[in-house]
């Protein structure tokens, strides 16, 4: 596909700016008050996490899930993770997601700020894989920036798939998928592939439950 290398730029840029990541958490109160939510969440049972990054959600699955399975492409990221979250219940695989076929059902899949580095040609995939991967009763978790939060990053205009700017304190310089779902468009379009979908804004960002087609 054509945006086989604009995915291949993302997970460097993420792998290679492991140590820079964390630093948004610090400094966005915003963001730490937004990890809060997870205490309202119906995370239960066995919890797949995609896309884990630093850890931050993962140890706050932990403390409700009864496992954690954390998936992330960079070894950097998931290093760190495993330092933050390191539990009996957790267990880290590094993959590419968009490779990666989960080997079982759980009963959350859960994923922070994942949802809008797919492709949106991709998207339709992406909730079939997890109504495969929900077991009966499961359901779908996600945090992600709102269209809102587009005015603080910088966009390139005219291209196929929505693409951002990232910088590193190296001044290195990287392409990345950025789609900034509005919360009603995302919950029309997840209605028109069948699934029961409730996603509110929070601050900027948005919160989504869904549940699967009967039939996932
Ligand atoms: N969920 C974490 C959080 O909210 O703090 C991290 C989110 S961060 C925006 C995106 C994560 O996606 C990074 O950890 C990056 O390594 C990972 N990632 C990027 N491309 C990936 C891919 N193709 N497969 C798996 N993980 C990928």
């Amino acid at each position: 596909m054509e945006d086989d290398a604009l995915l291949t730029e993302q997970m460097a840029y993420y792998d290679d700016g492991a140590v820079e990541y964390d630093r948004q958490y610090t400094e966005y109160e915003q963001l730490r008050k937004l990890l809060t939510v997870v205490d309202d969440l119906p995370i239960t049972g066995d919890v797949l996490e995609l896309a884990c990054g630093t850890g931050r959600w993962t140890a706050l699955l932990a403390a409700r899930a009864h496992s954690v399975t954390a998936v992330d492409a960079s070894a950097e990221m998931v290093a760190i993770a495993r330092a933050r979250a390191a539990s009996p219940k957790v267990r880290f695989v590094r993959a590419d997601l968009f490779e990666w076929e989960p080997p079982r059902r759980y009963d959350t899949v859960f994923f922070a700020f994942w949802l809008s580095h797919v492709p949106p040609a991709r998207l339709p995939d992406f909730w079939r894989t997890l109504a495969a991967a929900l077991a009966p009763g499961g359901r779908a978790i996600f945090v992600d920036d709102g269209p809102s939060v587009a005015a603080q990053e910088e966009v390139l205009a005219d291209r196929t798939v929505p693409v951002a700017m990232r910088r590193l304190d190296d001044g290195s310089q990287y392409r990345i998928v950025k789609v900034f779902h509005d919360p009603r468009t995302l919950t029309e379009d997840l209605t028109s592939l069948g699934w029961s979908a409730r996603v509110r804004p929070v601050a900027g960002h948005f919160v989504g439950v869904a549940e699967p087609p009967s039939n996932g």
